[in-house]
């Protein structure tokens, strides 16, 4: 079948459903792009290596130039990394991508912020950093660095400064800025950017960054807004949670996807567009005719407004992402699904697909909210459980039950998960999706009921 694990298409032409069951993914794909990652990091080094006359210089000056190569290289990848493109995060998932990502981001602001001090111990003095009578292009540089701190910081201390996702993102978006002040500052004021192969190496770097930027940001928006989708239904699920339900183009198919990925979404309401790109799982099941669904929450800015969409509204898809879905670990038989409120929308759309493939699985769904007005596809759900041959047991767990409530009280914690689970609790496979407390919490009692790792899934609602 296609590998649809993290896809970035815009809107499939070809089949809609899974075909078949795909298995785990060879590695070699995941193991080329880290040598070539690796490589691509090495290169100016090699190049600087190669055509560096033998100087003088100080060995701290020495690695000072060689601490601004490597960290302009990480930050050029940094455009492919963000740039969601099938081919680095099929084999590894978006979520895993961006964690890089922001991993990577701090080795570049620690790379480009020692060059200075590097060469200042190396010989070149303290003027260097404290000195405001300098070139031009020493004040390029000093300027994108403070703006990559600055950058840094936001990212790192957004939740504790309650930073709104969308100034964060303005900020973020700042990025092809400093790309251009460390390109003209390294240019003119780098040593090694005199030699012909380094000028080429830079320029075949900072090209591709740019154009996979302008892919990212212009080509794949423009291209979403030309085969805009088409809200055809919105159905109010609970008091603060809807289903939109989306169809492609007419005359088209929708994108195929595996069940438990995700899409981001931008919605063009009457004449208004929010252009605001938000990522929500498709909960309804692979084998639905031509449709996505997104079940929302009102949880924020724009998700309190998604009551207001109306059939006919256009909507920007981009997707499937993600690889939280059992089809992608055909071995596993006896699962367990853990979900707390939204999070219940990957789980739902795996066992959409069980019922609609008669899937043999043994499925216990533990699922989390406060109240019974909260439960979300709790028809559906028990519909599903009475089917004939359906081998799914769902269990409530409410936190702020009703007096008349006689199911599950509290949170799913080691105890909740033991009674239902019994003694054989390390050998089934485990599928989280919800808050993070809720996981974390999860997640900590199964390890300390001796569940493996690779037993543990889970879905995090942040990317
Ligand atoms: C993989 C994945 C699947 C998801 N599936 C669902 C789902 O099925 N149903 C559902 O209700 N919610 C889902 N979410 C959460 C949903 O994306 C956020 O609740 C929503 O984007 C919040 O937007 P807001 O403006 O209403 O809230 P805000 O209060 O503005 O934001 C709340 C938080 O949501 C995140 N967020 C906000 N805007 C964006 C954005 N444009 N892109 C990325 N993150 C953003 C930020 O972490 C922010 O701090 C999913 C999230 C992810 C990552």
């Amino acid at each position: 079948m296609t590998d649809l694990s993290d896809s970035s298409t815009a809107s499939g032409r070809t089949s809609q459903t899974p075909a078949g069951k795909p298995g785990p993914r060879l590695p070699f794909g995941g193991i080329l792009l880290v040598v070539a990652y690796v490589a691509l990091l090495c290169s100016p080094l090699v190049v600087a290596g190669l055509m560096r006359p033998r100087t003088q210089q100080s060995f701290l000056w020495e690695l000072g130039k060689s601490f601004a190569l490597v960290g302009v290289v990480v930050l050029v990848l940094q455009f492919v990394l963000a740039a969601r493109l099938r081919g680095t995060t099929r084999h590894f998932g978006l979520d895993a991508v961006l964690r890089f990502h922001r991993g990577m981001a701090i080795l570049a602001v620690v790379l480009i912020a020692l060059h200075p001090v590097l060469l200042a111990l190396g010989g070149g003095g303290w003027s260097l950093l404290t000195s405001v009578r300098m070139p031009w292009y020493i004040w390029l540089g000093k300027t994108a660095l403070l703006l990559l701190v600055i950058q840094a910081l936001a990212a790192l201390l957004r939740r504790t400064v309650r930073l709104s996702f969308e100034t964060w993102r303005g900020l973020h978006n700042q990025a092809l800025v400093i790309l251009a002040l460390v390109l003209l500052h390294s240019w003119v004021a780098g040593t090694d950017l005199r030699h012909r192969p380094m000028q080429a190496l830079w320029l075949g770097l900072f090209t591709a960054a740019v154009s996979i930027y302008a892919y990212h940001k212009l080509c794949v928006p423009w291209q979403g807004r030309r085969r805009a989708y088409r809200v055809s239904d919105v159905q109010r699920e609970t008091h603060n949670t809807w289903s939109l339900t989306l169809k492609p183009p007419q005359g088209t198919h929708r994108f195929p996807f595996l069940p438990g990925q995700f899409h981001f979404v931008s919605l063009y309401r009457g004449d208004r567009y929010d252009g605001e790109e938000h990522p929500f799982t498709i909960s309804s099941g692979p084998l639905e005719h031509n449709v996505l669904r997104s079940t929302i929450k009102a949880s924020g800015d724009f998700t309190s407004t998604v009551g207001n969409t109306r059939p006919g509204d256009r909507v920007r898809v981009q997707g499937p992402f993600g690889r939280f879905s059992h089809l992608l670990h055909p071995e596993e038989t006896d699962l367990v699904f853990i979900a707390g409120g939204i999070g219940i929308t990957p789980l739902m759309s795996m066992l959409r697909y069980m019922r609609d493939t008669d899937a043999d699985l043994r499925v216990l769904l533990l699922y989390g909210n406060r109240t019974e007005e909260d439960i979300v596809f709790g028809e559906e759900l028990e519909a599903m459980a009475r089917l004939p041959a359906s081998r799914l047991k769902v269990v409530h767990v409410l936190s702020n039950a009703a007096l008349g409530w006689d199911g599950e009280r509290g949170y799913i914690d080691q105890e909740c998960i033991l009674r239902h689970c019994g003694e054989e609790v390390s050998r089934k496979a485990f599928y989280i999706c919800g808050p993070p407390p809720m996981m974390d919490l999860v997640s900590r009692a199964l390890r300390s009921l001796g569940v493996p790792a690779d037993g543990l899934h889970s879905e995090r609602f942040s990317l």
